[in-house]
This record gives C-alpha cells, structure tokens and sequence, in this order.
C-alpha cells in the first residue's frame, strides 16, 4: 500500500502507465556576433509559439472546467511571457555568445532552484506551471514537439502514474481512458490538482517513491479521498473499495440536497459556515458551497509567483474583487502572514535556523511599514460600502495590535487628506495561533473586534510540533486537550467582552472536530472550500445540546484518544460514521491537510 494526499475523490481501478519524462539535453552551441538578432528572434518566436499553444489550453479548459480553471493558463501565459526573465535570457544570449536554447536553459534553471528551495512555500506549488512553461520553451527551441505527444496513444483506461503533472497536460486527459492520476510531486492546491478536481478524475498527489514503487501494467485501485493506493488488490480488498465509494456517493447524494440550506441544528442552533480563500479560483467553489463570506482570505498568495510585491492598486482591485463576490457577507481580509511556511520569491527574508520561530507575519508586517501600509491603505479602499474585515495573524502582545491599529488610523487620515475614497476604519481582529495570544484572551476581547483561532499554528506552537513535518504527523494533533482546552478559554473570553470568535484553521473541517467546536459555542467556522457541505451536514444533524454535552467531556479529558473517543460517540449517534471520510476519523488527524502548501 501507498499514501499520498487524496486531491480528487472517486476511486479507480486500473493498469498503471508509468510517464516519466525530464527536461531535454540541450546541446552545447555558442553563436558568433552576426547570430545575436537571429537568435533573439527566435526565442521571441518560441515565447509566442508556446503563448499560442497555453491559449489553446486555455480555450480547452475554458470549455471543459469554466473560467476559473482557465485562468491558470492566464497565470502561465503571464510567466512564459515575464519581461524581467526574458531580458536575462537575452543579456545571456548577447554577452555570453550562446545560443537560444542554452540561454533559456540557464536562466531557467537558475529561477527553478529559487523555486525549489523556497522553504515549504506554497510557491513550491506553482513549480510544476514553471517547468511546464520551460519545458515547452525548451522543446520549441530545440525543434521538438511537446511534451504530450504521447497522448494520442493511451487507448484504454489506465491509472497514470508521474513524477509530477503539469496543468498542461492534465486539462487534456479524459475519464474515458485515464480513470486516476498519481504523482510524487504536487499538494491539494497544485493546478493539476485543481484541474483533476474540476474533471472528475480521481487523483492522489504527493506520493514519495511511487514510479520506483509502480511498475507499467500493475494493477492499482485508489482512493482519491483518502489518498490510499493498492497495488494489485485482492478480491476482498476490491470489495470493501466498492462498499466505501457506494457510502460515499450516499453522502454525496446527501451534501448536495442540502446545498442551499441553511447550517442549523436540529435544536435550531444557527452556524455561519464561510471558506478560506487561498487563490482566486477558490471563491467560486466556496460561492457554490453557500459560503456566507470568507473567513480567511490569505493575503500572501497575491505574491505568488512574482518577484515584486503587489501595487495598493491590485491589491484594492482583488478586495474589491471578493468582496463583491460575496456581496452582503464579510470578507475577512488577513495581512500578510509571510516567512515561516510561507516564503514567496517577492518576499526576500534572510536564512533562519528555526522560521517558524522566526521574523515572520506580523512581525515582518510591523518592521518594515513600505510593506504592511500599502496593504492597510489598499484594505481601507475595497472597504468602501464593503463588510470587509481585517485580521492580525501570530500576534503574541497587545502592543503588536495596538501599533497596527495607529498605522491604520495613520492610513485612514491620510487618505482622507489626499481626498482618496476610503472607509475611515474597519473591524480589526486578531488571530489566536499561539498560548501567548491565549493566556491574554481577555484583553485582546476587550481590544479586537473579533477572536479567530488559528489552529493549524496554534496546535503547532502549544505541541511544539512542526505543522509541516511529515515524520511528526501522528504527534500532530489538534484534539490534544492542552488545545482543547485552549480553545474553550478564547471561547469563553470572546463571550465575556461581547465579540464574535471564529476558528478558520483545518481542524473546523474535520467532522470529529466540528462537535467540540460547536458545543464550545463557537458559531462561525472558516474552511476550505470543499469541505464546507460536509461541515454543513455535520451541523444538521447533530443538536448543539450533544455537542454541548460532548465538549464538556472533553475539556476534562487527559488523552487525545479520550477527547477523540468522547466527540465521535457524540457523533455516531446522530450520523453513521461510515459515511464520513475515515482518514478524518482517525485518532490523530492527519496532517496532510495541514500540509496544503508545503
Ligand atoms: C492557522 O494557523 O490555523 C491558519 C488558519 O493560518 P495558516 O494555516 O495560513 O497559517
Ligand atoms: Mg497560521
């Protein structure tokens, strides 16, 4: 058996058909002074060849998964065409005497080890756009054709099996002859994850060692939920697959009638489910779940991909964007959470022996104001007539909130005074991600204007647990009562000071999970999109008096496995647990979810 991150549910059974592919050898070719012009022209050839060839993508995805997925060849047209790196290429070209390709060649590998050795960022999930746009550029040059030729020939239905799956070529795959997708490389947010997604194509992502593991022509039977892969399965084990994908489309036939109802209790509890937004073509899904507005809008993802920092402008652009998209619900607009697991190439922070202990977030935000002020002034813009919230994260002392919120008013004044339309504040609230923020709940209720609990950090900092590292996943755990407990006190806080209090970190998606939060009290959950139905399920079936009873329980419990223990037996009398995904049910969540972007 393999495991790896189910990024596109469904099962599949079928031969394997391994693909490898690798970049080509570029011949060595220098060139002689009278060959610059010819062979600047032909890299500008190639960029707009490879520019047609990603606008047929485009238009094919378009047809086949909507505009939101088209618009990660929008993203790849962009890059193949990056005026910066092109002119690299070309200073290359005139003062080294190289040839076309070599050029390309140097620079491109130059700007993947940056990418590369991005520590665990979410940029890391944009690798496989980068060596798709240089693959293609790399073939046009040398005269070869694309990567996907092969494509033609897969007649029967397989599962395909690769290192890594650029968007390319998977927009191009059909269900009819690919009935799965594995591949070593790539997170639940990669683009051929999304792309996979969209199609229907079951897939499992982030699986170490599967070409050396699947051989051409194995049987393999997956399971695009749970992210587990058999190779040659018994018959038994073929069965006890079926009876699962069966359960599973009971409870999909389940979420989607309750699509467009409300997340109450039986007993009438009201919960405002919203969703994390992470990149733009997430705020369809979540509209499509019935998000009642974002919850966490990750700001750093505006900077992925590029190497300079967003202007005020864009930034008020894309808030206004989802805001409007979500008209009439709040848009939580988080500042920028950099460094720590989040390192995009527009962001330069010096090396650190520990990140996650290290000059990030608010503290980056706080040192260096050209940075954190833009983003304020651009937040204070998109306000205008906007439910648009703005949120602190790794805040640890009142100062910290304090010296945000005077830059605020500092911003507010001065857009006043230039007479730019701007709102003259905004809900300003902090997010609880560590025991610092927790022991001093009160008084950040009395000064924020709401609590949001940030759960993956905060596990990660009570645990002393690296989020991100696989080898701790079972120590992981966000039911361990010292977090448990926690979370009842920010509860209980924002009660006392009258503020509303959230929890936007992963554990709000994990069934298990929701009974405690609800029985704390805690009305607004923010998750990742896809999970907000079966969230929404969870809420309308489970009164929020079991829940209560439930969360009492495991605040006095001692051990992960007796909190675990007490909220599935609250929940498995009111669903049948078989329907809810196991790997979800497991005594210390996984922490794949939690890995979304390293
Ligand atoms: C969290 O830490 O729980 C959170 C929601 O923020 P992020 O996952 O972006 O660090
Ligand atoms: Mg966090």
């Amino acid at each position: 058996m393999l495991r790896g991150v189910g990024v596109s549910p469904g099962v599949a059974f079928a031969p394997a058909l391994v693909v490898r592919w690798a970049f080509p050898e570029i011949p060595e070719r220098t060139i002689s002074p009278a060959e610059f012009d010819t062979e600047v022209a032909r890299l500008h050839q190639a960029v707009q060849a490879v520019v047609d060839q990603l606008a047929a993508l485009r238009l094919r995805t378009l047809q086949r998964a909507g505009p939101e997925a088209a618009g990660i060849f929008d993203a790849q047209i962009m890059m193949v065409q990056d005026g910066d790196f092109l002119a690299g290429v070309e200073s290359l070209i005139r003062k080294n005497l190289l040839s076309a390709e070599s050029a390309y060649e140097f620079k491109a590998l130059d700007l993947r080890n940056t990418w590369q050795n991005a520590r665990q960022s979410f940029l890391r999930d944009r690798l496989a756009d980068l060596n798709a746009i240089q693959l293609r550029m790399l073939l046009h040059l040398l005269g070869r054709s694309a990567d996907d030729a092969w494509l033609g020939e897969v007649q029967e239905p397989v599962v395909l099996v690769a290192h890594e799956l650029s968007p390319g070529l998977t927009v191009q795959l059909d269900r009819d002859h690919v009935a799965g997708l594995i591949s070593e490389e790539g997170t639940r947010t990669s683009h051929a994850a999304i792309l996979a997604h969209s199609l229907g194509i079951p897939a499992v992502m982030g699986v170490a060692g599967a070409l050396d593991r699947i051989a051409d022509g194995t049987s393999v039977l997956l399971d695009g939920q749970t992210g587990q892969i058999l190779l040659e399965p018994t018959p038994d084990e073929m069965e006890a697959a079926r009876l699962q994908a069966v359960r599973r489309h009971r409870l999909e036939v389940q979420l989607e009638s309750i699509a467009t109802e409300p997340a109450t209790t039986p007993d009438g509890a009201s919960i405002v489910l919203q969703g994390n937004v992470d990149l733009p073509e997430e705020i369809e899904v979540a509209l499509r779940h019935g998000a009642e507005g974002v919850g966490l809008l990750r700001t750093e993802f505006l900077i992925t991909g590029r190497t300079s920092l967003p202007s005020e402008d864009e930034q008020t652009d894309y808030y206004r964007r989802v805001s409007a998209a979500f008209a009439g619900h709040p848009v939580v607009i988080r500042t920028y959470d950099l460094g720590g697991d989040k390192f995009p190439a527009a962001f330069v922070a010096p090396h650190e022996p520990n990140p996650f202990l290290g000059w990030r977030s608010i503290r980056v935000c706080l040192d260096q104001p050209e940075i954190f002020r833009p983003q304020l002034r651009a937040i204070l813009r998109a306000a205008v007539d906007r439910h648009i919230w703005l949120m602190l994260p790794m805040v640890i002392s009142l100062d910290e909130l304090a010296e945000s919120k005077a830059l605020l008013a500092e911003e507010a004044a001065a857009l006043r005074s230039a007479g730019t339309r701007a709102a003259d504040d905004v809900p300003v609230g902090v997010m609880i991600e560590t025991p610092a923020a927790v022991i001093l709940a009160d008084e950040f209720a009395r000064a924020a204007a709401f609590l949001s609990v940030g759960s993956n950090d905060l596990t990660q900092y009570t645990l002393a647990v690296d989020r991100s590292n696989a080898r701790l996943a079972s120590r992981f755990a966000p039911l361990h009562p010292a977090v448990v407990r926690q979370l009842s006190q920010v509860r209980e806080a924002a009660a006392r000071a009258g503020i509303p209090a959230s929890v936007c970190g992963e554990m709000a998606s994990d069934p298990v999970a929701v009974v405690l939060l609800l029985g704390l009290g805690y009305t607004r959950l923010s998750t990742a999109p896809p999970a907000i139905p079966l969230v929404k399920w969870v809420v309308r079936n489970l009164p929020v008096t079991a829940a209560r009873e439930a969360a009492a329980l495991a605040v006095r419990a001692t051990t992960t496995d007796e909190v675990h223990e007490v909220l599935r037996h609250a929940l498995g009398r009111h669903v049948d647990l078989r329907l809810v995904d196991p790997s979800s049910a497991l005594p210390r969540p996984s922490v794949g979810a939690t890995l979304r972007r390293s």
